[in-house]
């Protein structure tokens, strides 16, 4: 077992699965030598790259591929480029990643990469110069049918294309082995959009279950301004509803109009951030608030959903208790577990309290991210299906696909939760899609001798 005490990100995401997964752990022991299993990693590639600055100096970042389950279909995650990366923060993502893409349905494993590279203040040409570097390394270790990495944190449309272009000269193949490629060299339609519509879908099912509502007239708080928070904006402004917050690692932008962030606006502050510029770059004539060094969840009174949408531990407890009494009725996360455990518990403290159907005053109901905001990895399963049949499927065949893995996964995550949870008259999604999506990759390892049960 790994030493988890140095590992602290991925000690929390273990420690959420478990503590979520007992009821099936305690009706089914056999199970628990699976949860051991499953939590080291099948490979950990580590590797350095040297690339050179625009001043001809040499500069050196740590990388990383984390290979961690192919039981269900090759390693399938991200790639994080970010000054926070290291291998706990990448083993926690790529464990979260194992039981989500069992949760699109799809034949997906899981596995997560990326390095400490920093893209902000780095020319473009600087970032073309990483990402050659970078893959070729991580050339020799992905595949169409082994390993088929993604954007993240810092890997956008551009450093896929210099990251594709690499592995193309490196191996003379052209390969469906990235996904998020542009529209016409191999990318799928909605693939950009996917994680925040996606979002969106399930929080549209919430919606309906919870309070036979939609989302006109919902005063919506979003975290972060880059590519999951800027289409999740987009699409629930679609759907009628008032996105009134957005933020970065610099501070948080409000409306206090109730009217909140038009597409127009959602257009220039995608502008500021392709050029990697902080959101005070964004140009509003006054028509919102700027707070430094602060996340929106306690600058409100009141709200109806909050969609954290930046990074990992962005709701402190502190943070879910301002959402609780704004009266914030869905908490779903955008982001990678964007909660904090403490957080967590804030949320489904007010959902255990619910122990009659229809009496749901005072619950914020908590959707993790694992479920929520599969919809990306979603569509990158269907752009490597695309890629495999050497077709192209129409924006609307594949939003509809979207919208249809979306639900079945809130359905999955709802049902899940009912059967094995019985602690309130609504059911745990945390606990739902924890348990549904460790069934299914216990029961591939099973089938593939990775762990067995004796005497059977
Ligand atoms: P982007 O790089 O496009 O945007 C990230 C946003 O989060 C930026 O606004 C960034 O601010 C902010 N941010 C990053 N780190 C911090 C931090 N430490 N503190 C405060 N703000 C921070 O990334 P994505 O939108 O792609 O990803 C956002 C989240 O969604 C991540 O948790 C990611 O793992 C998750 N996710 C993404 C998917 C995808 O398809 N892209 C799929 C599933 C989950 P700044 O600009 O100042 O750096």
């Amino acid at each position: 077992m790994s030493n988890l005490a140095a590992e602290p990100e991925f000690e929390q995401a273990v420690h959420e699965i478990s503590s979520t997964i007992e009821p099936f752990l305690a009706a089914h022991p056999e199970y628990r030598k699976a949860f051991e299993v499953v939590q080291i990693p099948e490979r950990i590639i580590q590797f350095r790259v040297t690339w050179e600055r625009d001043d001809g100096s040499v500069a050196v970042n740590r990388a990383f591929r984390v290979q961690f389950n192919s039981a269900l279909g090759p390693y399938k995650g991200g790639l994080r480029l970010h000054p926070t990366v290291n291998l706990s923060v990448l083993k926690f993502l790529g464990f979260e990643q194992i039981f989500k893409n069992a949760l699109t349905g799809l034949s997906m494993g899981g596995g997560k990469g990326g390095s400490d590279f920093d893209p902000k203040g780095k020319s473009d040409n600087e970032i073309r110069r990483f990402c050659y570097a970078f893959m070729l390394e991580l050339s020799r270790h992905i595949g169409a049918d082994t390993d088929i990495p993604a954007g993240d944190i810092g890997t956008g449309g551009r450093e896929i294309g210099f990251m594709f272009g690499a592995y193309k000269k490196y191996q003379n193949e052209f390969a469906g082995i990235l996904t998020g490629k542009g529209d016409d060299w191999g990318g799928s339609f909605i693939r950009p959009e996917a994680t925040g519509y996606g979002l969106v879908y399930y929080v549209t099912e919430m919606l309906r279950d919870l309070d036979n509502t939609d989302w006109v007239g919902k005063r919506v708080l979003i975290s972060g301004s880059g590519n999951v928070a800027q289409f999740a904006a987009l699409k629930v402004i679609e759907l009628g509803g008032h996105v009134l917050s957005f933020s970065d690692s610099t501070g948080a932008l409000i409306a206090t109009d109730g009217v909140g962030f038009t597409p127009a606006d959602i257009a220039a502050i995608a502008d500021v951030k392709l050029r990697r510029q902080a959101l005070t770059a964004f140009q509003h004539d006054g028509r919102f608030e700027w707070h430094e060094g602060q996340r929106p969840w306690t600058l409100f009174e009141s709200a109806d959903v909050a969609l954290p949408s930046a990074t990992q531990n962005e709701v402190s407890e502190d943070e879910a208790k301002a959402l609780v009494a704004a009266g914030v009725r869905y908490v779903a996360e955008g982001s990678n577990m964007g909660c904090t455990q403490e957080a967590i518990d804030v949320f489904e403290a007010t959902r255990k309290q619910c122990t009659s159907e229809g009496e749901t005053a005072g619950v914020t109901w908590y959707a993790p991210g694992k479920a929520a905001n599969c919809g990306g990895v979603a569509v990158s399963g269907l752009e490597m299906g695309q890629n495999s049949q050497r077709l192209k499927w129409s924006h609307q065949e594949v939003d509809a696909k979207l919208k249809d893995i979306m639900i079945t996964c809130y359905t999955n995550c709802r049902e899940t939760g009912k059967t094995y949870v019985r602690d309130s008259a609504i059911p745990s999604l945390v606990s739902g899609a924890n348990i549904a999506g460790f069934v299914k990759v216990a029961k591939a390892m099973l089938d593939q001798g990775d762990w067995w049960i004796s005497g059977k």
